[in-house]
């Protein structure tokens, strides 16, 4: 059989960029996972936001919701680590601001 996707199929918990095991993980609205700390950098400075599988056109804030089931690597801390540039949080999932009332550091993060 022949896959629109090509010869690879999607591990569970593989991050989408890194291949590795996603740690720190969020979930796209086109349902592609990556690790915060990989999506980010190719979210920001690159004109309009893109999953980096799919090109499928991302809203911060709105498209991109936290996995909570992480991998299993998965370290707690990873719930807090920063992605770069910027120092942005992973984003909580929650519409704690919308675009444009946003703060110009980024995303709120809120403990869960
Ligand atoms: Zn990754
Ligand atoms: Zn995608």
């Amino acid at each position: 059989m022949s896959s629109v996707i090509g010869h690879r199929f999607l591990v569970p918990y593989e991050c989408n960029v890194c291949q590795n095991l996603v740690r720190g993980g969020v979930i796209t609205i086109c349902g592609h996972l990556f690790c915060w700390t990989c999506l980010w950098p190719r979210l920001s400075g690159n004109g309009a936001p893109q999953c980096p599988h799919c090109r499928h056109r991302l809203i911060l804030h709105e498209d991109i919701v936290p996995f909570h089931g992480e991998g299993p690597n998965a370290d707690s801390d990873d719930n807090l680590s920063l992605a770069q540039p910027g120092s942005v949080p992973r984003p909580t999932g929650v519409l704690a601001d919308w675009p444009g009332t946003k703060s110009p550091g980024g995303w709120t993060s809120t403990p869960c």
